[in-house]
């Protein structure tokens, strides 16, 4: 079981107990809160949901499929686990665990992702429900997909499904559900300033939208072909912040992997040299202690960063 999220969960659930206090955070307070988890689309989604559960729904989620789905970050199986558990309708939910339990027991070999698998894995979960009991249902199917169906290596010995598992009876449940073969994941070379100005960093955030949007940062960027990591960090300090800086010691070098790249984050004390910093490819900027950024949601590469500069116990801008 994945247990790792639950803290975070509770926390969050304290300090956002209801819609109406969701709506009323800020984004900084929320993506402070969620840090650590990753996904932060998802938080920004949930925000922008709330404001509109707030503004058109008295603050309450509406309880049918089309108003749900007007809603920002719900999707079709939001729609139905939200339905089925919190309301009680009896309409299917299928997530990924859902998809690779059906797809294995029923042994559906279209692809479950195209528009002909969706389909008649949508009609296999609204046959199987148990009329009132949709919720529990739709639980235990995700469930047993994350526990014993799992990806790789099924415990059928332990499965309640297994003397009517057509995948099991023919020894096909690897290869179920069939999927596209996976583009290798592109890299990316980024490069991050830490910089110093009198014992104060300068941190900038992210726009609003887009990857990783509303979370602070080291400013910096990707490298273009041909460019140093030192030519990248001034090029992209001046496009960002508009300010001119000089390029020092190596601080950390973070590997990261995303949904559909990987980076390696190369992270440089830099020193101010002059200009006024201004938000030219940033929502904002701020200069803090370091003791600060603690304060502050930022994404986990970068959070190897400030681990690494807590260790420090001579910042170049003291010395
Ligand atoms: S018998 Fe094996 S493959 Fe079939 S549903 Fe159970 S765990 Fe999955």
């Amino acid at each position: 079981m994945h247990y790792t999220v639950l803290p975070y969960y509770r926390r969050f659930l304290n300090l956002f107990p209801d819609w109406t206090t969701l709506a009323g955070a800020s984004l900084d307070e929320l993506l402070k809160a969620w840090e650590g988890m990753g996904y932060y689309a998802r938080a920004r989604n949930l925000h922008a949901l709330a404001k509109r559960v707030r503004a058109e729904h008295n603050g309450q989620l509406p309880d049918s499929a089309e108003a749900l789905r007007e809603l920002p970050g719900i999707g079709p199986y939001t729609a139905g686990a939200i339905l089925s558990i919190c309301f009680g309708h009896d309409v299917p939910a299928i997530d990924g665990n859902t998809r690779r339990v059906l797809c294995r027991v029923f042994n559906i070999t279209a692809d479950p992702t195209r528009p002909e698998g969706r389909r008649r894995l949508h009609e296999l979960a609204t046959l199987l429900l148990p009329p009132g009991q949709a919720g529990a249902f739709n639980q235990a199917l995700m469930d047993l997909g994350a526990t014993i169906c799992t990806p790789r290596r099924p415990a059928c010995s332990r499965c309640p499904w297994d003397e009517h598992c057509q995948a099991k009876q023919l020894n096909v449940q690897e290869s179920l559900p069939v999927r596209q073969p996976r583009k290798p994941l592109s890299h990316h070379d980024i490069a991050a300033g830490v910089i110093w100005r009198n014992g104060w960093i300068l941190i900038a955030q992210r726009p609003p939208s887009g990857l990783l949007g509303g979370l602070w940062e080291f400013p910096g960027g990707k490298r273009e072909p041909g460019e140093s990591m030192e030519e990248c960090l001034l090029r992209e300090i001046r496009e960002e912040l508009g300010i001119e800086i000089q390029v020092g010691q190596l601080l950390a070098t973070v590997q990261h992997a995303y949904t559909h790249f990987r980076i390696t984050l190369h992270a440089f004390h830099c020193h101010y040299v002059s200009g006024e910093p201004q938000n030219l490819a940033c929502a904002a900027w701020k200069w803090v202690q370091p003791e600060e950024l603690d304060d502050y949601a930022f994404p986990a590469a970068n959070r190897t960063i400030i681990a690494t500069l807590q260790t420090l116990d001579n910042p170049p801008d003291k010395e």
